[in-house]
């Protein structure tokens, strides 16, 4: 999960005086446009069956009033749509760096994704209680659908590793290349990559600037 920009105009469907649809043609596009076509959760490119998302649930009970707010909608894939519960507020994606709050990391060997805050609170702590869900599974038990993300996720690692492993052999600049452009926004997974790199004092110093996104840079 990393940053989000989404336009600023809103949509013309959500703008009429009385709005009973958050899911218009130009939601739709706008939405397919701002996340480069990803679920803004797992960060895998969803396909025609994408859903928009509430951040904060529209159910009953809790965000009703949120229901047709440009602000408040997202792209999602079906799969992470529905492990959300309506009482998880998460982190807002369009105010945080959530790449930089929230460290995702990859344990091939034992074959689970690890979140971790830089501090405790309920939001984060609610975003890493659903980012861990979505890849790990329910209490760890990933269903047939789990097992499919968390194959891509590893098959796109396994195949960053290597680009960064031909690099670290021959830092000619075709190899660089290769790591850059596995690094674009329109890519998948990039919170994983992101924190590889970081991990990584010699590769976050060549390819820190090919990581800054959507991120809001804080100039101290
Ligand atoms: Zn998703």
């Amino acid at each position: 999960m990393i940053r989000v920009v989404k336009s600023a105009d809103i949509p013309p469907s959500l703008l009429v005086d009385i709005c009973n649809s958050y899911d218009g043609q130009d939601v739709q596009k706008a939405l397919v446009d701002d996340q480069h076509q990803k679920c803004y959760l797992c960060e895998q490119k969803t396909t025609k069956s994408f859903q928009i998302e509430h951040l904060k649930a529209k159910a009953t009970g809790y965000f009703p009033g949120l229901k047709y707010t440009w602000s408040n909608l997202f792209l999602s894939c079906p799969y992470c749509n529905g492990r959300k519960p309506n009482d998880f507020t998460i982190l807002d994606p369009t105010s945080n760096n959530i790449e930089d709050i929230i460290s995702h990391r990859l344990n091939l060997t034992s074959k689970s994704a690890t979140f971790e805050s830089i501090k405790n609170d309920d939001l984060q702590d609610n975003t890493i209680s659903l980012l861990d869900k979505i890849f790990n599974g329910k209490n760890q038990l990933r269903d047939i659908k789990g097992e499919i993300l968390y194959k891509d996720l590893e098959r796109e690692i396994v195949f960053f590793l290597g680009l960064l492993n031909d690099y670290k052999a021959l830092p000619s600049q075709e190899n660089k290349q290769k790591i850059i452009d596995s690094l674009l926004i329109t890519k998948e997974f990039l919170a994983f990559k992101y924190w590889i790199i970081k991990d990584n004092p010699s590769l976050y110093n060549d390819f820190s600037s090919y990581m800054v996104w959507n991120k809001v840079v804080l100039v101290e």
